[in-house]
């Protein structure tokens, strides 16, 4: 199992899912997307920037295990992020971003 839209959707509110789709799909707000590998826990880390509406910018970041199919942790700059039930929007945006990234990866395997 890997993490999927349907983790995304259950780890956070109906709301803040919707505006992190938004983000991601709509309106682009993401820069500097990177993921790296946590060296003591080996999973996946992804951080970027995230932008919301006005030109704030969130740094935010999520960890995930790809095998329990589960988001580890997540820490967002925003005011929200300590408010939200469950991950802020800014933290679905990145999630979504890198699930369609391995999608893309995965269908179109690199020419050697
Ligand atoms: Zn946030």
């Amino acid at each position: 199992m890997a993490i999927t839209r349907m983790t995304v959707i259950k780890a956070a509110s109906d709301a803040d899912y919707r505006k992190g789709q938004d983000i991601f799909l709509i309106d682009k707000r993401i820069r500097n997307f990177e993921t790296d590998i946590n060296t003591l826990t080996h999973t996946p880390m992804i951080t970027a920037t995230v932008l919301d509406a006005d030109g704030t910018e969130h740094e935010t970041q999520v960890s995930i295990d790809e095998e329990e199919s589960q988001i580890i942790g997540s820490l967002c700059s925003c005011p929200d992020f300590y408010q939200a039930q469950g991950i802020c929007c800014h933290c679905v945006a990145i999630l979504l971003k890198y699930i369609s990234r391995r999608h893309i990866q995965a269908s179109f395997p690199a020419k050697i």
